[in-house]
């Protein structure tokens, strides 16, 4: 998005991308890929990325901020820059992941997964630990397309306990008739051969457990000796540039927002367009010396797919807190699928027509200096 946006800006602008992989991978499919209802979630890049920006295929290994400079894990020669976006996204959580326990969050944990379901024998158990959105999405697209394997969703709180009283109904009822068995006000501490023991001492027996609570981000920001929060994060202020380092910017899931513009933001697809484009236009406006712009970027709708075919779509505040509002069944199935193929359609809109992205503004900014209960 934000390479896009830049490259077909009226500025003479020279863009180079950096990305491990050729493809672009669509992470939000990685659930289906790893259930088998989809062979891939790689895009060309070239489909998504406009031609005249140089891609650059390998992976930064460190950002030198005081020359400029982006030093790969290869090591080709490091490449300068006058403005640097920092937007490496995240991935499975590698701490914290009990051995013998798969990861999930990015393409080779996917395929991993993917290898591991099909391996397993008829009636064993699959447990995924984790009952945010990708493991309630994982959880129904495994229990459809393997209904001869046990499908156990553990999660540390209530199953969709953030979604509206109509939308975790809708949710509980769906998974229930996949035949997800949910448990609730767990919290696994460990991992023993076959076995998951819960903090309560409850020992759940398993074949395949899959962590799905929560992704890290990569220490880049953190080894290149640039600001970060206690999770790596890049900290970046409210025009989506990092204090202290003016050249450089930050998108996506990678980067820490300050509370009074990003207090809501959750690690998603719905975050992370938006802040691309607005880091994009941060550094035009740099660029050409305007001053920059605060962040504004809130929700419409959460999207849930429940297996092919089914879905929930939750109507949301900008702050992201659920409305009564929600669509269910295959009409919310197919929303869910038309709204991932919008967000390739946004990307090569962008390639098409530089600013042509737009995004629902986000909540009124917080005033930091009002004590939290009045704000
Ligand atoms: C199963 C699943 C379902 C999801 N469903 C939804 C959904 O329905 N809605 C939603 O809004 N969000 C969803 N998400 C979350 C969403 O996919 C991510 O939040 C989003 O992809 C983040 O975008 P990003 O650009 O910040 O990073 P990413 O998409 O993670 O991209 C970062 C890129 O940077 C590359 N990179 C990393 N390190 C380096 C380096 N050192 N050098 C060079 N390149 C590097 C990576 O290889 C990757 O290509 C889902 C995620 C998963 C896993």
């Amino acid at each position: 998005m934000a390479a896009n946006r830049l490259a077909g800006s009226n500025h003479d602008l020279r863009v180079s991308v950096i990305n491990p992989a050729t493809d672009f991978v669509e992470r939000i499919r990685l659930h289906e890929v790893a259930a088998g209802s989809r062979a891939t979630a790689a895009v060309p890049m070239g489909s998504v990325l406009a031609g005249h920006v140089d891609f650059i295929e390998d992976s930064a290994s460190r950002i030198d901020p005081d020359n400029r400079r982006v030093h790969f894990s290869s090591g080709r020669a490091p490449i300068g820059y006058d403005a640097l976006l920092y937007a490496v996204g995240s991935g499975q959580a590698s701490s914290g992941v009990p051995e013998g326990v798969y990861g999930f969050g990015d393409a080779e944990s996917a395929a991993r997964l993917r290898t591991g379901l099909t391996r397993l024998d008829h009636g064993a158990t699959v447990s995924i630990v984790g009952a945010g959105l990708t493991g309630v999405e994982l959880a129904a697209e495994v229990a459809q397309q393997y209904p001869q394997l046990r499908v156990r969703l553990i999660s540390r709180g209530l199953i969709a306990g953030g979604l509206s009283d109509s939308g975790s109904q809708a949710v509980r009822t769906r998974l229930a008739a996949l035949g997800v068995d949910m448990v609730e006000n767990a919290d696994v501490q460990r991992s023993g051969g076959s076995t998951l023991i819960s903090s309560g001492g409850l020992t759940m027996p398993s074949d395949c457990t899959v962590w799905a609570a929560g992704f890290r981000v990569p220490r880049l920001a953190r080894d290149s000796g640039l600001p970060t929060d206690a999770e790596d994060r890049l900290i970046v202020d409210e025009s989506l540039s990092c204090p202290g380092y003016p050249d450089i910017f930050g998108a996506g899931d990678a980067v820490r927002v300050p509370d009074s513009v990003g207090r809501h933001l959750r690690m998603s697809c719905a975050s992370a367009l938006p802040l691309g484009a607005h880091a994009a236009d941060s550094i035009i406006a740099r660029l050409e010396n305007r001053p920059l712009a605060p962040l504004s970027a809130g929700y419409l709708i959460q999207c849930i797919s429940l297996g092919r075919r089914s879905g929930l779509i939750q109507t949301v505040t900008p702050g992201d807190r659920p409305r009564r509002f929600v669509v269910r069944g295959s009409l919310a199935g197919l929303a869910k699928e038309q709204i991932c193929r919008m967000t390739l359609s946004w990307l090569r809109g962008e390639l098409r027509r530089s600013g042509s992205f737009k995004w629902p503004k986000g909540p009124l900014p917080v005033d930091a200096s009002l004590p939290v209960e009045a704000r």
